[in-house]
């Protein structure tokens, strides 16, 4: 495959038609590895918000071994992909067809739930062919946390009250090897505390419980780093967590768990995009809502953006985008500044697609197609570098890990 250096160099050698996704794969490599050796337990990739079987392979390389998939499709690709991978299947609502499969043909043995009749079925499709209840089931008992601190809630939809999950607690505890509490505080989740109060909230459980839990699973929302949003230093995470956890009423030997999916994808991708056609401030560009840029239309995020020519002299101005296909809705709005002089024919690199922009491209209209190729500039922003500007402003007295 062929590497260029920049988006820049990819204009000027194909002037592309087609938006382009740029891989990064150094970027993901080092993301990969700051957790593996920072954050102080084991950290899962959520598969869903790069199912890239590239990327997957670049962290796998960086010491990432465990995967938490939510789907069979997710289970198959991950297993075909890397052989030897733990997959925790982490969809706290799955059909017995897809349990009996993960479990019996791709090696799963975590699971997540967060009903009674979610652990029924569980057991019931891993028990052998005799009946047999299966012995070696790792399961996680997802409680129901505050999203408040997170641009996007994952609040409403799954988790176990407070008021239920003792006694779900204490009837999963029958059923498996390995007892586990997961939670997910939401995506980026802009402060350490969100953390904090979802632990509150799993020792509460854990007392009311009595029960013995082997591993705490704080889940995902680490962030990355956007226009108008600069999270505090992930160390700061990692801190508070390992402090939070090692006061819960849980034995020595339990495992800290976490299940990042943005933090590790989000520096991996940029886009390249062409201007089609400029009407005032708004550029009508080729990819769009049902795109990578889905969340820039559907929740207005923002994302860094860079015009690709050399011959733009004007100052920045705020530009919002029209994506190619006929719906109203393909809409970004921004703002986006480039340089006052873009016009059509023009290419803008957009930043930060790796999560949850990658993933979710459709071919609606007949649009969607997307070459791929490798770069080796840095991120337009990234969390890892080690000369970013600490947000804080000065050194705080937040303890670093090591
Ligand atoms: C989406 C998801 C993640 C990843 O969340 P990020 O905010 O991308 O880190 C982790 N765990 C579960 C169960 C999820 O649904």
């Amino acid at each position: 495959m062929h590497i260029y250096p920049d988006a820049r160099s990819v204009v000027r050698a194909l002037a592309p038609d087609e938006p382009v996704l740029l891989n990064r794969p150094h970027a993901a490599a080092r993301a990969a590895r700051f957790f593996v050796e920072k954050f102080p337990g084991k950290s899962l990739y959520a598969v869903k918000a790069n199912p890239s079987p590239d990327l997957l392979r670049v962290l796998w390389d960086a010491g990432i071994t465990h995967y938490d998939v939510a789907s069979i499709t997710e289970v198959r690709m991950a297993r075909a992909t890397l052989s030897e991978a733990v997959l925790c299947f982490m969809h706290p609502v799955k059909t017995s067809a897809a349990i009996r499969e993960a479990y019996h043909q791709h090696g799963v043995r975590t699971f997540s739930l967060d009903t009674e009749e979610e652990l029924i079925k569980i057991v019931d499709a891993c028990r052998a062919l005799d009946g047999t209840p299966a012995a070696d089931l790792k399961l996680l008992v997802r409680l129901r946390v505050s999203s408040e601190y997170s641009e996007l809630s994952l609040a409403s939809k799954f988790g176990a009250d407070l008021v239920d999950a003792p006694a779900l607690l204490q009837e999963t505890r029958q059923h498996c090897d390995w007892l586990g509490v997961c939670f997910h505080v939401g995506s980026q989740a802009m402060t350490p505390f969100a953390y904090v109060q979802a632990l509150e909230r799993v020792r509460a459980a854990i007392v009311e419980a009595s029960v013995l839990v082997d591993i705490i699973d704080v889940g995902g929302g680490f962030p990355s780093v956007y226009p108008g949003m600069e999270p505090p230093p992930l160390e700061d995470y990692f801190a508070v967590i390992f402090r939070a956890s090692e006061s819960l009423p849980i034995s020595y030997s339990s495992e800290l768990w976490c299940e990042p999916g943005r933090a590790l994808s989000a520096e991996y991708s940029s886009l390249i995009v062409k201007v089609e056609k400029r009407r005032g401030d708004e550029l009508y560009i080729n990819d769009g809502a049902y795109g990578a840029l889905y969340d820039a239309a559907h929740v207005e995020w923002r994302f860094p953006v860079r015009a690709l020519e050399d011959d733009l002299i004007e100052g920045e101005q705020d530009f919002a985008f029209y994506g190619p296909t006929c719906d109203d809705a393909d809409y970004m709005k921004g703002p986006f500044a480039l340089p006052a002089d873009i016009q059509a024919g023009d290419y803008i690199e957009i930043g930060m697609l790796g999560a949850y922009g990658a993933a979710m491209k459709t071919t609606f209209n007949g649009f969607g197609a997307a070459e791929q190729i490798v770069v080796e500039d840095e991120p337009m922003a990234s969390l890892y570098r080690g000369d970013r500007a600490d947000p804080r402003g000065v050194a705080d007295n937040v303890v670093s890990l090591r």
